[in-house]
């Protein structure tokens, strides 16, 4: 196969071709380094390039398929990381200026997985700062445009990590997902993606955002994809409490599992108003799929996901209030020039060093948690969330998995939203709950709108259940049969 086909097809596909030594590791990493030195400039998924790391793990790589040694299945698959995540030596910015010249000292954990399970790592992706936004428009350094249709949005906050996949510029990639921002530029981009539950991957070396709510997952072109990487990345850390010890299991291992019997939530609030009609109309068609697969598809109705965007927004910015105090001017990168005074020092840092966003959700959440208004909002927030995870338990009593869109409409134009936040911050109204809960959700492509956009499919498993989620994506993936590659600039 033509190697400049090879970096648009599914991992399965390449490794394949690596082990028959059609191609070696290193050309096809240098494949991907092609692509992105054609198309990046339009693109802009990448703030920064690991390419010394990336070719030296392909020529590890390669050398150990010449001695014919047993190799991690996803040894020599590239792979774009966001740049919230360490990996040593490299810049981590999190698109923000306050983090312009910060050098991480020390790699994150999935990181530290990655490498040992050979992936090289291709550089590090552009995204909203500090994962605050849905479109990538908040980045300090510039915007990411959709490969289907560049004059559109991404998705955000994991834009890059996603328009890297969807362009040919890595085959895989990490995200993080605070409120959605996995699952919503997947969808827009037509990619797989999966938040994993809360704990079933570790955070350290993540940049905090909102740390009862970020989990770090896959992107990827398929399922099995998903799943692989998943094995990858999961398990317990010690240097993050949170992680959890459940035993990690082959993810890959139930994907063929028949639906006969499985039963299928579909969320009423998020299936009938509000709907583009196209949206509409390709969730229908994947419930009647379902149906024809052997699924029972049964009407759940989760009311208190109406009060989901307002308690994220006071839970979300609470903690980053919190997280993002120790950006101050002395510990990390940016530091203002003129400064008399140690307090002055501090303000103008941060006055010159964050976007607006940013800006704005560390006022919110000092406010909803300063005394006064911390027992009507945070505390609050907090019931509500705690009342929204009781209706999922219930949930999940009745059914194997739930299912959504992934957002009401497909993706927008740059510039459409970005001068009304509220406007912005409901295009997460389906994905945020599972956050809140902890759950494991992911979005699948199942369709185009009229303009040729990709539609996502979301679905959510109750805590750890990850293998079942796979399993009801990739047997309608089977059916699906959606050509991840088709907006590709690379195809155009
Ligand atoms: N769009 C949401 C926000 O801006 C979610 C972001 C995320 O998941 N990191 O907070």
């Amino acid at each position: 196969m033509d190697i400049k086909e090879l970096v648009l097809k599914s991992s399965k596909e390449q490794r394949e071709a690596l082990l028959n030594k059609e191609v070696s590791a290193v050309e096809l990493v240098n494949a991907v380094y092609e692509n992105i030195s054609k198309n990046d400039e339009t693109i802009g998924a990448y703030l920064s390039l690991t390419k010394d790391n990336a070719l030296e793990t392909a020529k590890t790589v390669d050398e150990k398929i010449a001695k014919g040694e047993e190799l991690p299945p996803l040894a020599g698959i590239p792979l774009a990381l966001k740049d919230n995540m360490n990996l040593i030596g490299s810049k981590t910015t999190a698109a923000s200026k306050i983090l312009e010249n910060f050098v991480s000292p020390y790699d994150a954990t999935v990181v530290t997985k990655l490498k040992e399970n050979l992936i090289p790592i291709i550089g590090k992706t552009n995204l909203d700062e500090f994962a605050m936004g849905s479109s990538n428009e908040n980045s300090a350094y510039k915007p990411v445009r959709n490969p289907w249709d560049t004059s559109k949005v991404p998705g955000g906050s994991s834009g890059g990590s996603a328009a890297a996949v969807a362009s040919g510029e890595a085959t895989l990639a990490l995200g993080s997902d605070t409120g959605g921002s996995i699952r919503l530029p997947a969808s827009y981009c037509g990619l797989v993606g999966l938040k994993p539950s809360y704990g079933r991957v570790s955070r350290y070396g993540l940049i905090a955002f909102a740390s009862s709510l970020d989990q770090i997952g896959p992107f990827a072109r398929t399922v099995e994809d998903a799943a692989l990487l998943l094995n990858a990345i999961s398990g317990h850390d010690y240097h993050d409490s949170t992680s959890s010890d459940l035993a990690v299991e082959d993810y890959t291992k139930g994907l063929n599992n028949s639906l006969k019997g499985v039963k299928i939530g579909y969320i009423e609030e998020l299936c009938s108003e509000g709907l583009a009609p196209d949206v509409k109309s390709s969730i229908e068609n994947s419930m009647k799929k379902y149906e024809e697969l052997g699924a029972e598809l049964v009407p759940i109705s989760l009311p208190l996901i109406k009060y989901s965007i307002a308690v994220y927004y006071i839970v979300a910015t609470a903690e980053a209030s919190s997280n993002l105090a120790r950006f101050d001017g002395v510990r990390y990168g940016y530091r203002t020039k003129d400064a008399q005074t140690l307090i002055d020092m501090y303000m103008k840092t941060r006055a010159e060093g964050f976007g607006p966003e940013v800006k704005r959700r560390i006022m919110l959440g000092t406010y909803a948690l300063s005394s006064g208004y911390y027992d009507a909002y945070y505390k609050k927030a907090q019931q509500i969330r705690r009342l929204i995870k009781k209706d999922f338990d219930n949930a999940f009593k009745q059914v194997d998995v739930l299912l959504s869109p992934t957002c009401p409409f497909t993706a927008f134009k740059l510039g459409e939203k970005v001068s009304d936040p509220l406007a912005m911050y409901l295009t997460d109204i389906g994905t945020i709950t599972a956050n809140l809960a902890g759950l494991p959700a992911m979005s699948i492509p199942v369709g185009l709108d009229s303009t040729g956009m990709p539609i996502g499919l979301q679905l959510l498993a109750n805590n750890f259940n990850e293998t079942k989620l796979l399993n009801v994506a990739h047997m309608l993936e089977g059916v699906v049969k959606f050509d991840y590659m088709r907006g590709s600039l690379i195809r155009a």
